[in-house]
């Protein structure tokens, strides 16, 4: 992200600091300074809003770890004024995954609140409920508070928060995707309206909250409404099943008769069930001409072609496709050949989906 200046790396993961949270500490040490006039209040409240953060940090790895549990990379951590943002590389395409990716977070709020708790019963600290804020009180009862208000911010079922996630997670379990995008950001929205409605009356910080729910509703609406067939939709959903393959010592005369026959144009070429290279049309049709119909498939192959997994989106793979100049790429899952993503097939594949977004139905 721009504006961010770089803390350090955990686990691997760069963390980021974007400059504005600079100004938030600025804000609340001259708050504080005001207020008291003493170095030790400046110090107390910039170092309660540093532990707050150090939970939010906390509460990215967890995100971020269990991605990695699913071979998904995080590309880095930033620290804003309204949270943390953990960038992933990609979602999971298992609506299973995506649920246990979006529980880490708030699991680990859970389980400094328990320890915080813990140990505040221990040393007899705790004030009864009624007397437990953000504000008062001492430092750890403080955090402790703030780690329960994280788990239940996060979890109120809107994006961007991490309960909209959950409930998608879970509709997309039983729904096609898009169509649980669309409910789960419906509730978000509806959320939001609460929130402004509430805050008009109780809490004003409730009117900036609707509004960040909003945003994010309709962000991760828009994606599904406009980018329907694009956003958010893993190749493995689009991609094409059935498909003809070559060996290396079949001839060109073998993918020209698979060729006429089907609207094959490009063949993943196999070997002991291992895919060694792509047989692209082009290159056949300049083969046919230079050497004849019995040349070998591997001597025409091409072996440097990207390959993609299945839980890529659309989206990249499409702008692969055309960066690559190239009309197919494999599909494979662990190494195995499972698929092609053609840009026939995912043209296909966005008409299909705009013709039933009109009738209201889902593929
Ligand atoms: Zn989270």
């Amino acid at each position: 992200m721009k504006w961010s200046l770089r803390l350090g790396s955990l686990l691997g993961i760069p963390i980021y600091m974007h400059v504005t949270f600079l100004l938030l500490l600025a804000w609340i040490g001259v708050v504080h300074w005001t207020q008291e006039h003493s170095v030790r209040a400046v110090a107390s409240g910039v170092g309660f809003i540093l532990a707050i953060f150090l939970c939010v940090v906390l509460h990215e790895l967890g995100h971020a770890l269990t991605a990695r549990r699913f071979g998904i990379k995080t590309r880095d951590i930033t620290l804003l004024p309204i949270g943390g943002l953990a960038r992933l590389e990609r979602m999971p395409d298992e609506p299973v995954q995506e649920l246990w990716v979006a529980v880490a977070g708030p699991a680990v709020n859970v389980v400094i609140a328990a320890a915080l708790a813990a140990w505040l019963i221990a040393a007899e600290a705790l004030e009864p409920l009624g007397g437990l804020g953000v504000a008062v009180g001492p430092f750890l009862q403080r955090l402790f508070v703030v780690n329960v208000l994280l788990v239940a911010f996060n979890m109120i079922p809107a994006f961007p928060m991490d309960g909209g996630r959950v409930l998608r997670a879970v509709l997309a379990m039983r729904l096609e995707y898009t169509k649980a995008t669309h409910i789960a950001s419906s509730v978000g929205q509806a959320f939001a309206l609460l929130f402004g409605f509430a805050g008009l009356f109780v809490n004003p910080i409730l009117i900036f909250i609707a509004l960040f729910v909003w945003i994010g509703a309709a962000q991760e609406a828009s994606m599904v409404q406009m980018k329907t067939a694009l956003g958010g939709i893993p190749v493995g959903r689009a991609m094409l099943t059935e498909f003809h393959t070559l060996r290396p010592s079949d001839t060109l005369a073998r993918a020209v008769e698979l060729t006429l026959a089907s609207s094959q144009k490009d063949f993943p070429v196999v070997e002991e069930a291992r895919i060694v290279g792509v047989l692209v049309q082009g290159d056949v049709v300049a083969a046919l001409s230079a050497s004849g119909s019995a040349t070998r498939v591997g001597d025409v192959m091409r072996r440097d072609y990207q390959v993609v997994d299945p839980s890529e989106m659309l989206e990249t793979v499409f702008e692969r496709l055309q960066q690559c100049a190239c009309r197919t790429v494999p599909v494979l899952r662990h190494g195995q050949l499972i698929g092609l993503a053609t840009m026939d097939n995912i043209g296909e594949f966005i008409a299909i989906k705009g013709a039933l977004a009109k009738t209201g139905r889902s593929a």
